[in-house]
């Protein structure tokens, strides 16, 4: 598959130059969108119309030199449980099939404050649950790098759309890795910034505590220019924090970082890489030979993170969807009898197989007698962590970290429910601590692109950033790693 694809900086200078009009770029993403979308099934829906008014709208304000922000222009696409006030927002659940969003996410708010044309809404895993976008109501989406294999999740439309050039940036929804581990199996570069950064205003809710939206882009450059436009607080979300907004992003020296590898995952000699971890240690290394200082710290609590996180998770979910009931939103059965019966039946019929598990195992997790066993004691979990790893950080500037502890899969494999919540191994601790996180392409895993982690400190978002900018500039790491 020819994976030929502009990074949004490169947009930004066709732009400049004359050389492209916005409309001339957003037709060209239409064009791939058209070729490929059929067999990779990123798109579940196009805004072919509309995204066009927007860059006729685009290049207008740019010959009156009016332009709304370095972005104006430049193409992107959003995650399916993003409100779009006048669009489908389904979260690829037959639940919200016809759901049309009263009103717009404020991330996506931005994104046209900015004068992005919005090209369409991407698949994922149902409600965001998943590592392999296949629990989506449209059909899993492919791998662009070979189309047998899954993209990860449950952000897999949108890491697909990115890396088979169909968008040079989009938004995904990061709860315990949705994010990092597609754009690592896709092999391009995903962002969650730290809890609060992003507005979660809009953003259909999985766990409220862990939930961030983050983007994919080919370039720490290109994520770094998204995040400028869509951080930063926001009196609909009182979560967000203004004091996160990222502003600018800078030079990685690396003779003046600092890197902490968790003994937990590359050994007590900083050596010895857990399943998935060689990729993010080569980097580690490279930087150590530019002068960078590694140092081994313990954090013991990684071992119990995950299935603090499914715990979590699981009990926010069963909550949080408890608004889908068949009266107020979404999917409602045509064969109930009773109130009772219109409630389970909508739910039943509305929701799939991984939904409901969860939704059971979170109800579950709180009930009266079972609450003290599961969901207090994953919140302890979560603040031992949270402490250890605020002290792993001191006198560091960032923890190295796997990203997924496998390569693409094949798709159809279906592995159980454990060895797919597996995939988050890595990924949740910077969901449970709130840190920022990223991911980026480094090095290979067998025949399929390897990946690079880092966890930053709470206002670090810059420094990860930067590093990734710096595997960037080593080229990719496919001949370094
Ligand atoms: N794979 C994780 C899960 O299934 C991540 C979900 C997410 O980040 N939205 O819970």
């Amino acid at each position: 598959m020819n994976l030929s694809f502009l990074t949004a900086e490169e947009m930004i200078r066709l732009m400049e130059s004359g050389e492209m009009t916005s409309l001339s770029l957003v037709e060209r993403c239409l064009d791939v969108i058209r070729e490929k979308n059929p067999l990779l099934n990123a798109f579940v829906e196009i805004f072919s119309e509309e995204a066009c008014k927007q860059a006729r709208e685009s290049d207008q304000r740019r010959r009156e030199q009016r332009l709304l922000s370095p972005l104006d222009g430049v193409p992107c696409a959003i995650k399916d449980n993003l409100l779009y006030e006048g669009h489908i927002t389904s979260c690829a659940s037959r639940m919200l099939e016809n759901f049309t969003a009263p009103y717009t996410a404020t991330a996506v708010q931005r994104l046209r404050q900015a004068g992005m044309p919005i090209l369409g809404r991407l698949n994922m895993d149902e409600f965001a649950m998943g590592s392999a976008s296949e629990s989506s109501f449209y059909g899993p989406v492919r791998n662009p790098l070979d189309p047998e294999r899954v993209a990860g999740g449950s952000s897999g439309g949108s890491a697909c759309a990115v890396a088979a050039g169909m968008v040079p940036l989009a938004l995904g929804s990061d709860t315990g890795g949705s994010v990092r581990q597609p754009a690592a199996l896709c092999g391009v570069v995903g962002v969650k910034p730290a809890y609060g950064t992003i507005s979660r205003y809009g953003l259909v809710a999985h766990a409220s505590s862990m939930d961030q939206v983050g983007v994919f882009a080919h370039t720490a450059q290109d994520a770094a220019l998204l995040m400028q436009l869509i951080s930063g607080g926001d009196p609909l979300d009182m979560t967000s924090d203004e004091g996160l907004r990222f502003t600018s992003l800078p030079k990685a020296e690396p003779s003046a970082i600092t890197l902490a590898l968790p003994a937990e995952w590359f050994g007590a000699d900083g050596c010895t890489p857990c399943p998935g971890g060689e990729a993010a240690l080569a980097f580690a290394r490279l930087l150590e030979k530019q002068g960078a200082r590694l140092k081994t710290v313990s954090i013991p609590s990684l071992s119990e993170a995950l299935p603090a996180y499914m715990v979590l998770s699981c009990a926010e979910a069963s909550s949080n969807l408890s608004r889908f009931d068949g009266l107020r939103y979404g999917h409602r059965s045509g064969e109930s009898r009773d109130l009772e019966s219109l409630y389970s039946k909508s739910r039943q019929e509305g929701f799939g197989d991984e939904v409901k598990r969860r939704i059971l195992l979170g109800t579950f997790a709180l009930s009266s007698g079972y609450q003290d066993r599961y969901y207090l004691q994953a919140d302890a979990l979560r603040r031992q962590l949270i402490q250890q790893t605020a002290e792993a950080l001191e006198g560091s500037d960032a923890i190295l970290c796997p990203v997924s502890p496998r390569a693409a899969w094949k798709l159809g494999q279906k592995p159980d429910s454990v060895t797919l919540y597996q995939s988050d191994l890595y990924t949740v601790p910077a969901n449970l601590t709130g840190l920022p996180a990223i991911s980026f392409p480094w090095g290979l895993a067998g025949d399929m692109p390897g990946s690079a982690g880092l966890m930053g400190h709470p206002e670090g978002l810059g420094t990860i950033l930067a590093l990734a900018q710096l595997a960037q500039s080593a080229k990719g790491g496919t001949e370094n790693g």
